[in-house]
């Protein structure tokens, strides 16, 4: 049985994590951490702290969807104290993912801005359609629910990295974001990004890739946050028996990268 701790379990992706491992053999919960203790998922009957530094009981793996400067905190400790990782949170600086990395030397640690199978399937199709398609504009279009804090979203960024990847270029030196006013006219070989904010979406995005005549958009639509917990829990049995290192989602679906 695989003994998890769950990173802002009172959190909307907290809940789904929870609700998806109930039904699940070999995996069993064993601790929370949340500063929010009033919003636990119902039934959930584990010790929940506010902070890893209260934590009695440590758990094998902890699965983290929170917010970077907690994660930072947990991961460290993680590191220090031998727990395996799953790390969902987005929106981490260049700082932030040093310290990652150097955190993944001691512990096996899968990190993703997306857990969901499609959306893995579709970074190997971007990477590849870039890569035909060298002339194409490539626009990407993302939108969340009204409550996300991070713009791009995580995975709009790794989309954007396949594409960059596929064209043989650094992203950063290609990104273009938010677009307003005289922006003066498209230059090629950019990458565009445009974030849409509202409601309750849950995850949508499209890869235009736009060239003269013609236009192939590659989309994807999530209607559940189940989708991405059964890919985080999916990675934490993954990790099971695995040496220290920085995973990815291809690793633990066996695609390729
Ligand atoms: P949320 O705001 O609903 O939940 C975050 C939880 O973390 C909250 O309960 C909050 O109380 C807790 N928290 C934040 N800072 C804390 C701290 N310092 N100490 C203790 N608890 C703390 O957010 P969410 O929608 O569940 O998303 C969380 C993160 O996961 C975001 O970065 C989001 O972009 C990312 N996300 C990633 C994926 C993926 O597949 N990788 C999917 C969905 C969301």
């Amino acid at each position: 049985m695989l003994k998890l701790g769950i990173v802002g379990i009172s959190g909307r992706m907290g809940h789904a994590l929870y609700d998806s491992m109930m039904g699940m053999d070999g995996v069993k919960l064993c601790c929370g951490i949340d500063r929010n203790v009033q919003s636990l998922p119902a039934g959930c009957n584990v010790e929940v702290v506010p902070s890893v530094q209260d934590l009695k009981t440590l758990p094998q793996v902890f699965v983290d969807f929170t917010r970077p400067a907690c994660s930072l905190e947990v991961l460290r400790f993680a590191s220090e104290h031998g727990v395996s990782y799953v790390l969902g949170t987005t929106g981490f600086d260049d700082a932030g993912k040093v310290e990652i990395a150097a955190c993944a030397a001691k512990i096996p640690l899968v990190m993703a801005s997306n857990f969901s199978v499609g959306i893995n399937m579709l970074l190997a199709l971007v990477k590849q359609t870039a890569a035909i398609m060298q002339d194409a504009d490539v626009e990407i279009v993302e939108a969340h629910h009204r409550y996300k804090v991070d713009a791009p979203s995580g995975t709009a960024l790794s989309l954007g990295e396949a594409a960059a990847l596929g064209r043989g270029v650094e992203l950063k030196d290609v990104m273009v974001s938010g677009r307003h006013g005289i922006t003066g006219e498209r230059q090629y070989g950019t990458i565009g990004f445009s974030s849409i904010r509202g409601g309750d979406i849950v995850g949508d995005h499209s890869v235009m890739f736009c060239a003269d005549g013609e236009l192939v958009e590659l989309k994807h639509h999530a209607s559940s946050r189940a989708t991405f917990a059964r890919g985080a829990l999916r990675a934490a049995r993954w990790l099971e028996g695995r040496a220290p290192g920085l995973y990815g989602m291809p690793e633990v679906l066996g695609l390729q990268a």
